[in-house]
């Protein structure tokens, strides 16, 4: 077997249904049973083979969740219609009322949004901490909690999260390491360092195309058969479903992750280490001035590099804009929220995807209003890239050695 995610993808061999080199799409809400006491079976969950209702699953999902799943070493998988599918209904069938969960405190706008404004309605209550410090983890742990979750590389800020120390304290306490590994597919491997679940919203490296949401819980069968329940599952009863064309679709694009994903890294590297050197604040992985370079090192799988996410500070939120917006008048990218696509990104985090997060909080974790998040694209000719953007950091007066 091997050891390396993208092999694992590429040893996948799907045959359609007329001997397509590609599997057959379902195109069905509901499936017939040729005896009525399958029926039965399959709603218990034990008719191996048999479709019951696409909410539940479908052909075309369960190939995507199988390669999902081998991409990340977990027993299975199960797809959902967007990350946010994916990360609430996690949330709802491991914690009930009165549980206690223990989150980093820079993570998702929109995962840090339900756990702080939705889940006390259902008497869930979240500690968030700072992700870096074991300490402050062990600290937090009560006899209620019943989960930690993060990401494996932050968002905006770009921490690490030390999976193997964190999966250790988990398992001591008896907790679920829940670790949403959206930055970092094939660099990271949460799994292999001990993680019980990874999450990822697919809408953004994995299907790199910007044409769709979608995301993935990859965990062992039984989660993901608890997940599914008909009677009390929460990816079941909530219905988070993706669609079958778009499964097939992903699914595809999946098949070129390890290419672009080089292709991003290399690419953020060159940026991150040539803005250094011109002077300005980069924050990178890749970088020896991150904090957790060593860390990330003893955890990536090191082919695909340090990933295509990085962040300047460029100090101050008029400039933030003033450079977002010449760059795109420039064609060197978009200014949009989201990652992971073809052409560049940049967005200014605390104005976009973390203003969910409270002014003060943000001051707290260091999100500061000059910083841009650049999701770094495919260019084939990144020092051309290079130069346009310093000319352009140049022009709205940012100072550069
Ligand atoms: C985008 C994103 C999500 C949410 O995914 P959607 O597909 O937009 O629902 C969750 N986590 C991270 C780290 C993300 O970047």
């Amino acid at each position: 077997m091997s050891n390396k995610p993208a092999n694992k993808i590429q040893d996948l061999q799907y045959f359609g249904e007329f001997g397509g080199v590609n599997p057959s799409i379902s195109d069905s809400a509901t499936y017939t049973f040729l005896h009525a006491k399958t029926m039965l079976d399959t709603f218990e969950g034990h008719a191996e083979g048999c479709y019951l209702y696409s909410r539940h699953t479908s052909p075309s999902n369960l190939y995507l969740s199988e390669a999902l799943a081998a991409m990340e070493f977990t027993e299975t998988a199960n797809v959902a219609a967007s990350g946010m599918g994916a990360i609430t209904s996690v949330i709802m069938q491991i914690c009930s009322a009165g549980d206690h969960i223990i989150s980093s405190r820079t993570i998702y706008g929109g995962s840090y949004a339900f756990l702080k404004n939705f889940v006390p309605k259902f008497n869930i209550s979240t500690s968030f901490v700072d992700i870096t410090s074991l300490e402050a983890i062990k600290k937090a742990i009560t006899p209620k909690t019943k989960m930690i979750y993060c990401e494996a590389l932050s968002n905006p800020l770009l921490e690490v999260a030390n999976i193997s120390e964190l999966s250790k304290i988990a398992k001591k306490h008896n907790i679920l390491l829940v670790v949403d590994n959206t930055f970092t597919p094939l660099i990271i491997s949460p799994k292999k360092l001990g993680a019980d679940i990874t999450i990822h919203s697919l809408t953004k490296f994995i299907n790199g195309t910007n044409d769709t949401v979608g995301g993935v819980v990859c965990g062992s069968q039984e989660f993901i058969d608890n997940l599914r329940n008909v009677n009390d599952g929460a990816a079941m009863l909530l219905g988070p479903v993706m669609d079958s064309v778009r499964a097939a679709s992903i699914l595809k694009n999946l098949r070129t992750l390890h290419i672009r994903m080089k292709k991003h890294s290399e690419n953020a590297l060159f940026l991150a280490e040539n803005f250094e050197k011109d002077g300005l604040k980069v924050v990178y992985p890749g970088l020896k001035s991150h904090p957790d370079y060593n860390l990330f090192k003893e955890m990536y799988n090191e082919e695909y590099g340090f990933g295509g996410i990085l962040t300047i500070n460029v100090g101050s939120l008029n400039k933030t804009n003033e450079l977002m917006e010449l760059m795109q008048n420039e064609n060197l990218g978009y200014l949009a929220v989201s990652l992971g696509f073809y052409k560049t990104l940049f967005s200014a985090p605390g104005t976009s995807t973390s203003s969910e997060i409270p002014l003060e909080e943000q001051q707290k974790m260091g999100l500061s209003d000059g910083i841009i998040r650049f999701s770094i694209g495919l260019d084939n000719d990144i020092e051309r890239t290079y130069r346009a953007m310093r000319k352009c950091m140049t022009k709205v007066g940012i100072n550069l050695g």
